[in-house]
């Protein structure tokens, strides 16, 4: 058997109200924060507000960095990271999806060390970093619990992760109330991000038991809320997702997050990181479109290990799952020859297929980009 790891140093916090009621963590990162969120979101929920009032009761003074779009790019974390410096902050508060998330971890490296742009994928950093505190608010990238800060590399012309164990989150808040506002699209593509990430876990040449057996739960958890995602599919109505639903997709999310900080991602987010950069489809729908197709693929080598995965979803064969994805996703986006041709170019380049039990070849792709979309 080759050697297996399993790291993961986030210190995670579930419950209601788990912010207020463990403000004196935030003592321990320091005097002076840098609250990194989105434009709205963090407002709305009430997670900034929790956030203030924790920091305020510990006599912790902040700023805020509020200017973080999806899928961020390489010029936000530097702009953040030069608020950092400036105001001298001690620690990051990082609030929203996995994109502010993402941002907050760039901003924390870049803050504590100089890094030039062309070396930022290079994962040649000293540990120096800024301790940081994640909140997330939707329930999806499991980045509260990663050592991944994704951007868009506009140069590369996709997205490229800082990958390394530095810029794991020292703590991470989960309370669902917050993820009540997502709509009834964005709860259904995160949720599918989270899936995807439990599934790739399981494709991984990192596997190992601990990850297999955080992933098993993960998807299990997952499926369980499937029937709320498909009545609220039929309804048009977001009721059927219920408090216990929301705490079960958040942690479903943390999990799949636990499984990839030690096994990478595969062929999935390979492809979709073109669907995102080139064609504006979210993250975790970009993903849920093209999953069914690589797990035909590994079917093919790995006929007993893609069974056990469709077994633990409580599927018997693998259409049924690419039913379920259709009707969660709806619709799919017109791609065409030439597109199919230059993502399966992008994707072939990515470490993420090193990651992948079955490598898939530039062919492979292509076929798979070809059938998911028909
Ligand atoms: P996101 O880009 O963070 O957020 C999507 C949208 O949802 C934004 O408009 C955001 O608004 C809104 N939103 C967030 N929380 C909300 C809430 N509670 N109620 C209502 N609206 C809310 O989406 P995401 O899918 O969570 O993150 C995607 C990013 O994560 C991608 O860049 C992807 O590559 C990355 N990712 C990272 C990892 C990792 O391990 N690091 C893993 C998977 C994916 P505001 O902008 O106003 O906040
Ligand atoms: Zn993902």
């Amino acid at each position: 058997m080759t050697t297996k790891f399993y790291y993961m140093p986030t210190r995670v916090v579930i419950g209601e109200n788990c912010i207020l009621n463990n403000s004196q963590l935030f003592k321990t990162l320091g005097k002076k924060a840098l609250i990194v969120t989105g434009a709205m979101s963090a407002k709305k929920n009430g997670s900034e507000n929790d956030v203030k009032k924790a920091l305020q009761s510990q006599g912790i003074e902040y700023v805020i960095f509020d200017k973080v779009k999806s899928n961020p790019d390489i010029p936000c974390i530097y702009e953040g990271a030069e608020v950092a410096k400036i105001e001298n902050v001690d620690f990051i508060v990082a609030i929203g999806g996995g994109s502010p998330m993402d941002a907050g971890k760039g901003i924390a490296l870049l803050a504590a060390q100089d890094i030039s742009e062309d070396e930022l994928f290079s994962g040649k950093y000293t540990s120096a970093v800024l301790p940081m505190a994640f909140v997330p608010t939707t329930a999806g990238t499991g980045s509260e619990v990663t050592k991944y800060s994704i951007l868009t590399n506009d140069k590369a012309k996709t997205k490229s992760s800082i990958a390394s164990e530095v810029i794991f989150p020292t703590v991470a808040f989960l309370d669902a109330k917050y993820t009540n506002s997502l709509s009834l699209t964005t709860t259904i593509n995160t949720a599918v991000d989270a899936l995807s990430h439990a599934v790739e876990g399981m494709l991984s040449v990192k596997s190992s038991v601990v990850s297999d057996a955080l992933a098993t739960a993960s998807i299990q958890m997952i499926m369980n809320c499937i029937p709320d995602f498909l009545e609220g599919v039929k309804t048009g109505s977001i009721e059927a997702i219920d408090k216990d639903a929301r705490e079960n997709l958040l942690q479903a999310s943390m999990l799949g997050g636990m499984v990839i900080a030690q096994t990478g991602t595969t062929a999935v987010h390979a492809m979709g990181y073109s669907l995102t950069y080139f064609k504006h489809i979210d993250h975790g729908r970009a993903n849920g479109l093209v999953l069914t197709e690589y797990l035909e693929l590994v079917g093919k080598n790995k006929p007993e290990l893609v069974n056990g995965i469709i077994n633990i979803m409580g599927f018997k064969t693998l259409k049924e799952l690419k039913e379920m994805l259709e009707n969660l996703l709806g619709e799919k986006e017109k791609i065409s020859h030439d597109e199919i041709q230059k993502f399966s170019n992008l994707a072939i380049q990515t470490g993420n297929i090193g990651n992948c039990i079955v490598k898939p070849t530039e062919e492979d792709l292509i076929d798979m980009y070809g059938m998911s979309f028909k």
